[in-house]
């Protein structure tokens, strides 16, 4: 295989981004190979600068549920490109797809589109604490919730302890009101609740596990961590960035039959545009500006080209006959 135009072009990319990317699983590291640099894609296939052409399992890392340059996404992108790319204003399609998002996600009672995972996932936990008052937040060891300061963090040993910052330029003020448990270990979080009970804000989880290989919750785990967090008057947020509108229509919260107090949305739910959304329980989106004190602001979010995707995404999802049962098969095939 040919891959000389990427080796150029990445090698010109280095001289002007870290790494020559934007996001640094995109270097290839543990691929060990030069990053592929795509000039188009359709359908399940993505061609690079060589003309080289490959089965796309990558899809964006999620967005992609419907294919590369589905018909009416694009077009209905095209048409609200053509009416202004932004407004700084209100447009009738944020409502379109809120309905839409909470006709899947009805514990969403109200929510607010943001422009990435990370800023969702950020602002949700910034309304909780608004909410509750209290500081401290709990994660999982493996559980990625992008790169906010005070959730990246890893635990020092197996052993939950006081969060220490995972990476550079993160300060231990940042991670100190994170505290650290094991996925699917009920001990870990009952421990930290006895401990620190009154004072956590919020939990939050990928209720399927899908940043450190796809690790889906035991039996009764969710359930238990839905009845700890209200016995504690904590708000359990689920991180549905990965698996909302993948695990089902509903994401993970309905496949599971678990229901959370605050959501995180992204990737599908964008159809490929820059779009995440939180929300959850009135009282507490009750509290984000301009109705409460609990400032987020966004002068790009809703996006009327991205809200765009965003709709006809999930339009087509819901369009297409027996869509989960048909991508369960071929996951299974896979
Ligand atoms: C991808 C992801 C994020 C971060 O989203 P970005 O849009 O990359 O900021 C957060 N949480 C989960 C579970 C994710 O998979």
């Amino acid at each position: 295989m040919n891959t000389s135009r990427s080796e150029q072009l990445y090698k010109t990319a280095c001289g002007f981004m870290p790494g020559g990317v934007n996001s640094p699983v995109r270097a290839c590291k543990a691929v060990g190979t030069v990053p592929l640099f795509i000039d188009h894609a359709k359908g399940s296939r993505i061609w690079d600068e060589d003309g080289n052409e490959f089965i796309d399992y990558v899809c964006s890392w999620g967005p992609n549920i419907l294919g590369h340059c589905c018909e009416p996404v694009i077009n209905a992108v095209k048409a609200a490109c053509d009416k202004g790319l932004t407004f700084g204003a209100c447009h009738k399609g944020e409502i379109t797809l809120a309905e839409l998002i909470k006709k899947h996600f009805p514990s969403m009672e109200m929510l607010r589109l943001v422009n990435s995972g990370t800023e969702a996932v950020m602002s949700a936990i910034r309304a909780a604490r608004g909410y509750t008052g209290r500081d401290k937040i709990i994660k999982f060891e493996g559980c990625y919730h992008g790169h906010s300061d005070g959730l990246l963090v890893k635990a020092g040993s197996g052993l939950m302890t006081q969060a220490i910052p995972s990476g550079a330029g993160v300060t231990e003020g940042c991670t100190k009101d994170t505290l650290l448990a094991k996925y699917n270990d009920t001990e870990s979080v009952e421990k930290l609740f006895e401990e620190y009970g009154s004072e956590i804000a919020a939990l939050i989880v990928e209720p399927c596990a899908a940043n450190m290989g796809v690790v889906p919750p035991e039996k009764g785990f969710l359930e238990f961590l839905r009845e700890i967090t209200k016995k504690h008057g904590t708000v359990l947020i689920f991180d549905e960035v990965i698996t909302g509108f993948r695990l089902s229509e509903g994401g993970a919260s309905k496949y599971f039959g678990v229901i959370p107090d605050m959501t995180t949305l992204g990737k599908i739910v964008g159809g490929g545009m820059p779009l995440a959304c939180y929300g959850g329980k009135l009282e507490i989106m009750q509290c984000v500006a301009p109705l409460g004190s609990v400032y987020q602001a966004g002068t790009l979010s809703g996006n009327p080209c991205a809200v765009a995707a965003g709709i006809e995404t999930i339009r087509q999802i819901e369009s297409i006959p027996n869509f989960y049962e048909e991508l369960d098969r071929k996951s299974a095939m896979i």
